[in-house]
């Protein structure tokens, strides 16, 4: 996570700590405002209120201020993350008794720590969390500001399938039963309500839509919102049709469609795609190397650490027949997410962490904001939108013609589409139709001019550094008639949201160059 994130430099001083200036320098900051992340910002802190922050010849520091350099590190305001749990996991393990006061306090102070400043509790809190809540809005507990859905509502023998005490989840049997579950919660002003509609990989009888329908127009008629639990693409518009105000999870079913687009911009439906709920069910068997990361053994229990780190679980994850179901999940996850937000839904952000010991508080949120990333939801490091142009300029050597060492000038625009697969972290396939132009005293009347294709696949080895091959057939008409193909190796180091350098080997029909490039994307 960390070779890869930002480090969120949560500013969380208590008040107990002697009012100082502190001066944070060299960050990268991102300022909340939806600004572009400003480089090697100035951010100066008194006490709790942040006084300046900006590009250091914009901000005044203050005479006295204590200098702390954060270079490389970046800025950014506390994640809120809007599915979370607390209480469910106690040393490594679902528990119905791990829902205490210490519990709860600890796993707040861990999303603190990790950069989480809020976080709402979407169903299976014991009633306690309603005195935690007041408490902490009185003033009187640290850690994670706390919303709660209090206990939400499932299905008798069906979901949510996890070991919890009676008093952490309604499971009525008629509607009326759910109304009477919802007129009891809302009682103690929960801050939303929480359902569950879905099967669970088809082992569960689902929630019927008869209660559903039910209970959500019993919490509206109480002021509450309603989040729901889904899997299924049928059952997410069911929901909505029924007016619930968020969705809890991704579609995961199959890609979602523009009539489900069009419900949830209707109506304003928050969509909550929590990738790391899919992710969680293999990524730390898969790869074992995250476990050596202190941000991500930081915040587990030593006796997890073990566990994951064991060989008996990693042929649990091989042996589990839903952890294929999973990786499906994500990938469908993944593809819809980007849709929505493309298609300009509302997405907020959650991760189900804390649901079980591989939702890992803190941690979680940093995955989920990789997970997004690869989605292709930042255009931070996206390399295409489908269909997207490019525009090349450079200059080349060449063999050609008569001429071993030519200088020639190049101009290639072109229009394509990219699709991208996840089987080693992430492949890019491409392709363009292209326009060439070439300049230069090697060719017959100075120039050629033509026309081509370009397929590829670019392999991402960090978050900024691909490599990739591809190959390009050109005609050219116009100028001195000929045609080419070319296989190109190339690596891509990007500099920038829309610039990258690009360092290739070409083999063209008859030569070899070597290319330094500037390109600038749109
Ligand atoms: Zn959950």
């Amino acid at each position: 996570m960390r070779k890869t994130l930002p480090v969120v430099f949560a500013l969380m001083v208590s008040p107990t700590v002697l009012a100082e200036v502190v001066a944070l320098k060299g960050a990268t900051l991102i300022d909340g405002s939806g600004r572009a992340p400003q480089q090697d910002a100035v951010l100066v802190v008194d006490g709790e209120r942040i006084l300046a922050a900006g590009a250091p010849g914009k901000v005044k520091v203050p005479q006295g201020a204590r200098l702390v350099d954060v270079t490389g590190r970046t800025i950014m305001p506390g994640i809120i993350n809007a599915h979370g749990h607390v209480g469910l996991v106690a040393g490594g393990q679902n528990r119905a008794d791990a829902y205490t006061r210490e519990n709860v306090q600890a796993q707040l102070l861990q999303y603190e720590r990790y950069g989480v400043t809020s976080v709402l509790t979407l169903g299976l809190n014991r009633d306690l969390v309603y005195e935690l809540r007041d408490e902490q809005r009185r003033g009187g507990l640290p850690g994670a500001s706390l919303f709660t859905a209090g206990r939400g509502i499932g299905a008798p023998d069906g979901a949510p399938p996890v070991p919890v005490a009676p008093d952490q989840v309604y499971r009525p049997k008629t509607p009326a039963e759910g109304v009477a579950d919802v007129q009891e919660a809302a009682a103690h002003k929960p801050d939303f309500l929480k359902i569950w509609v879905d099967d669970v990989f088809g082992k569960f009888p689902k929630m019927q839509p008869a209660i559903f329908k039910a209970v959500i127009e019993a919490a509206h008629a109480k002021g509450l919102k309603v989040a729901s639990h889904i899997f299924y693409l049928a059952d997410a518009k069911a929901v909505i049709a029924n007016g619930v105000d968020a969705l809890a999870h991704s579609v995961r079913d199959r890609p979602v469609d523009a009539e489900l687009v069009a419900m949830m911009k209707k109506r304003g439906t928050f969509y909550v795609a929590t990738l790391n709920v899919d992710a969680s069910f293999f990524a730390l068997a898969d790869d074992p190397a995250l476990l050596d990361d202190p941000f991500l053994t930081g915040a587990l229990p030593p006796e997890s650490v073990q566990q994951f780190r064991s060989g008996e679980y990693r042929s649990k994850v091989a042996a589990d027949p839903n952890v294929p179901k999973a990786r499906a999940a994500l990938e469908n996850a993944m593809r819809n997410l980007k849709t929505l937000r493309d298609a300009g839904v509302r997405i907020a952000f959650g991760t189900d962490s804390g649901a079980n010991p591989a939702r890992i508080p803190g941690w979680a949120e940093h995955r989920e904001l990789e997970l997004m990333v690869r989605a292709g939801l930042s255009p931070m490091d996206a390399l295409f939108k489908s269909p997207s142009w490019k525009v090349s300029t450079g200059l080349e050597t060449i063999e050609h013609n008569q001429c071993r060492f030519c200088r020639i000038g190049n101009l290639n625009t072109g229009i394509g589409a990219a699709a991208e697969s996840f089987w080693l972290k992430r492949e890019v396939y491409f392709g363009f139709a292209e326009l060439a132009s070439e300049y230069g005293r090697v060719f017959n009347s100075n120039y050629r001019l033509g026309g081509g294709a370009t397929l590829g696949t670019l392999v991402d080895i960090t978050e900024r550094w691909k490599v990739g091959v591809s190959g390009t057939y050109l005609q050219f008409p116009l100028g001195e008639k000929s045609h080419e193909w070319r296989v190109s190796a190339q690596q891509r180091y990007a500099l920038h949201k829309n610039f990258a350098v690009r360092f290739e080997f070409n083999q063209r029909a008859r030569t070899q160059e070597y290319l330094l490039n500037l390109h600038a994307y749109f």
